[in-house]
């Protein structure tokens, strides 16, 4: 197996991120033992995910010898305000496919991209790197040497991120002497969930790894866990783990769906609002929000005994609060 202490890698998040327990949400609940990873607290524009793939992927970029990056998304994607913010670390220049067109005013994470020195390219309907492959080519006619991140930045270099993190949270918990029964994710794209599993296998760790669906009410066609498991298959390839993923190692809850995609359910703001009050942490509405109130409604129905172990995997997106100020107040 390569070593990913061997694969091209920037430093730009502070790491470890925190590992904290939620002992007072936990006894308001009366549940298991509930533990939070902050990577919120990443580093990098405001935190993320995204951060953790982007150390491998603007590796790669910097190995090849790119001057710039382009990535693609909705108008308010994290992937992108975080490729901004480690872009402009790295000394890369960023361009951004964002769908929709340019609106009057720009709030929330649109605002930290042009804060940031992103330049924006406004893709109408393609919002998900549809248009790419051309915007590379302009790039390139102008005499840049661009490096391509494709949707949610969930590649096998991407995935790399988490096969990182979990190795990191596993240090943790031999510290504190812990062993984790579930980890809860927002999964979407997938580069975060594959990553994790093969994390989790590398470490010889058996917690199982649950996804909770943000944008999907049901797997779809061809399934999200057929798409989980070629990721997961082109990741452990990348590091030649002789491993074979199918659908049926990836744990997906869709359960909690609800109303739909960025629908700010009473739900999910009474556990942004739980969280915020009980342990002081924030959590976005879109995707980590969505998490916990799925994780606290497994908890009333009695999902766990007392002595489980659970921990929600804190993945950033903090600018929507402010974006969804309107469904979040009281
Ligand atoms: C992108 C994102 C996710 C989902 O991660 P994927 O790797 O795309 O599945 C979860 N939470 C937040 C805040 C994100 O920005």
């Amino acid at each position: 197996m390569i070593s990913l202490n061997d694969m091209p890698r920037v430093r730009i998040n502070f790491l470890p991120t925190p590992l904290v327990e939620l002992k007072r949400l936990s006894s308001f609940l009366g549940g298991p033992r509930i533990f939070i990873k902050r990577d919120d607290l990443t580093g990098v524009a405001l935190g993320g995910n995204k951060t953790r793939k982007l150390e491998f992927l603007l590796g790669e970029a910097i190995s090849q010898k790119c001057d710039s990056v382009i990535a693609c998304g909705g108008m308010q994607s994290n992937l992108c305000r975080q490729t901004a913010g480690a872009a402009a670390v790295a000394g890369l220049k960023c361009h951004l496919a964002l769908g929709g067109t340019q609106p009057p005013f720009a709030d929330s994470n649109l605002l930290l991209d042009y804060l940031l020195g992103a330049t924006i390219h406004w893709s109408g309907e393609y919002s998900k790197g549809e248009r790419l492959p051309e915007l590379a080519a302009e790039l390139r006619a102008s005499g840049l040497k661009p490096y391509v991140i494709t949707y949610g930045g969930s590649t096998a270099v991407g995935a790399l991120g988490f096969v990182a993190a979990i190795s990191e949270l596993k240090e943790q918990l031999q510290a504190e002497n812990l062993d984790l029964d579930y980890l809860f994710l927002p999964s979407s794209s997938g580069g975060t969930h594959a990553g994790m599993t093969i994390g989790m296998d590398i470490n010889n760790l058996s917690t199982k790894v649950v996804g909770i669906s943000i944008d999907r009410s049901e797997p779809g066609e061809p399934p999200y866990e057929s798409e989980l498991a070629e990721l997961a298959n082109q990741t452990a390839a990348k590091l030649e783990f002789d491993r074979r993923y199918t659908p049926a190692d990836f744990a997906m809850n869709y359960d909690y769906f609800g109303e739909g995609y960025e629908v700010v359910s009473d739900a999910i703001r009474e556990a942004v609002y739980l969280t915020a009050r009980q342990e002081g942490i924030l959590l976005d509405p879109i995707y980590t929000g969505r998490t916990m109130a799925g994780l606290i409604d497994m908890i009333r129905k009695k999902v766990f005994t007392s002595s489980n172990t659970v921990l929600l995997w804190h993945t950033g997106g903090i600018p929507a609060i402010f974006r969804f100020a309107r469904d979040l107040n009281a």
